[in-house]
């Protein structure tokens, strides 16, 4: 399959070369040509027959039309292999039985980021020998890039991050693997830094210095292998229960919730998205007025979705563009029909965390907190809520607010060691790339 530019204004490609490319020519950002159509009933007898899955068979099944035809068509099955490596379980709530919970904190840095980073670096490393890998992170992303490139001989990864808007169990994540890491610590905001990745992935002088990869979220190659938690979580809740979910995906740049929405439009059984959001309200005034005007970023409890001008939003827009070709026109009317954003606060956050411990004994980190109060203001029956992040994670937010420790996973204890070392950078091009040697 080929892959072509939102903006429809340059060459189509393959998986490889969409991967290493990054961003499109024109500057837009690449997206399947076509989407394969799933039948549910392959899926389904597979299950009643043999038993459940393994999550990633059910991915190299998947994947195996977007990258077929590419070079790495045949070793998808041991990128799938290896990459997923944890398990992503669905777990019904027991006091609300048409709710379930898709835990996607299990890899080895506890937030959902670790499934595309992972498929990413082993992409990358049966592609190129060396490289550096450029990524911005509002939190999860840096620490999930690292930790998947952190021994991979000839990878460098190089992180920015927005200083003093992460936990210290984030930052921990992203400046303690040595020298093959390097941390910075930007005055600014994510957006900040994310415009210093794109512009660095632009800059013709760096490239003579530099094989960057792109490592954020709008990389073909992290947001293709998410298609496959929601499509195998929406197969299983179908299964179980014999109805379509509905997703409640807590959102930020958007890159979880359009791999959503793929999965969908491939014929996986998902009913609607909810983009669940905080106090960053883009998404929910442009449903609202169909105007896209990002304004300043705020600070949230839920700090991996700060974001203001999310990375994704022109594929959301392109999906629901009514040609394929030509200009982008935008149709709210038909994204309307199967998404609904919702702006949650800080104080609704607290409280849903706060609610959900005393009431029935589940430790939400703030992230998965803003999709629990989304289900419950859209009144959603039939949802499958996605746990983006491990409570742990987020300790000084969430034990106050529930009296108690949360108990720190192996996986996530592991990543806690080592000294962290960090350099302050200035939100200015010319300072990045002058410290980038
Ligand atoms: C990155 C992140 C999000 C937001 O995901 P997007 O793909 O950027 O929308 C939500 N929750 C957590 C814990 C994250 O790390």
């Amino acid at each position: 399959m080929n892959f072509i530019s939102t903006r429809n204004n340059s060459k189509p490609v393959d998986f490889t070369e969409a991967l290493s490319r990054g961003l499109a020519d024109d500057g837009g950002l690449f997206v399947p040509e076509n989407f394969p159509h799933f039948k549910m009933d392959d899926f389904s007898r597979e299950h009643l027959a043999s038993g459940p899955v393994s999550f990633s068979e059910f991915a190299t099944k998947v994947l195996f039309p977007f990258v077929a035809e590419s070079k790495l068509e045949t070793a998808l099955h041991d990128i799938c292999h290896d990459a997923f490596n944890f398990a992503i379980p669905l777990s019904f709530l027991k006091d609300d039985p048409k709710t379930a919970v898709l835990e996607l904190f299990h890899g080895p840095t506890s937030a959902f980021k670790d499934v595309g980073a992972r498929f990413l670096a082993q992409c990358q490393v049966r592609l190129e020998s060396k490289g550096t890998v450029i990524v911005a992170t509002s939190g999860d992303t840096g620490g999930a890039v690292a930790s998947a490139f952190a021994n991979q001989p000839g990878f460098q990864v190089v992180i920015l991050y927005p200083k003093g808007k992460i936990s210290g169990r984030q930052e921990k994540q992203l400046t303690s693997w040595g020298p093959s890491v390097r941390a910075y610590a930007v005055l600014g905001t994510f957006d900040d830094c994310q415009k210093l990745v794109k512009q660095a992935l632009r800059d013709p002088a760096l490239a003579k210095r530099h094989r960057f990869i792109s490592a954020n979220s709008i990389s073909i190659g992290r947001l293709l292998p998410q298609m496959c938690y929601h499509a195998k979580a929406s197969v299983d809740y179908l299964t179980q229960t014999g109805h379509r979910p509905t997703l409640i995906v807590p959102t930020g740049n958007l890159g979880n919730a359009v791999a959503a929405l793929w999965a969908k439009r491939s014929g996986f059984p998902i009913d609607r998205v909810i983009l669940a959001t905080n106090s960053n309200r883009t998404l929910v005034d442009f449903f609202e007025s169909g105007n896209y005007e990002p304004g300043a970023t705020i600070a949230t409890l839920a700090n991996a979705m700060d974001v203001s001008a999310p990375s994704n939003f022109e594929r959301l827009e392109h999906l629901y563009a009514p040609t394929e070709s030509g200009p982008l026109h935008p149709s709210l009317h038909f994204l309307k029909q199967d998404v609904t954003a919702v702006s949650v606060t800080d104080t609704e956050i607290a409280d849903a965390i706060k609610r959900g411990y005393s009431d029935s004994g589940h430790i939400w980190c703030p992230h998965t907190a803003t999709a629990v109060v989304a289900k419950e203001r859209q009144q959603v029956e039939h949802a499958i809520i996605c746990a983006t992040a491990h409570p742990a994670k987020f300790e000084t937010i969430v034990e106050p607010l529930i009296g108690r420790t949360v108990p720190v996973p192996p996986n996530l204890a592991a990543t806690l060691d080592g000294t962290s070392v960090s350099f302050e950078l200035d939100a200015n091009f010319d300072v990045f790339s002058a410290a980038l040697v």
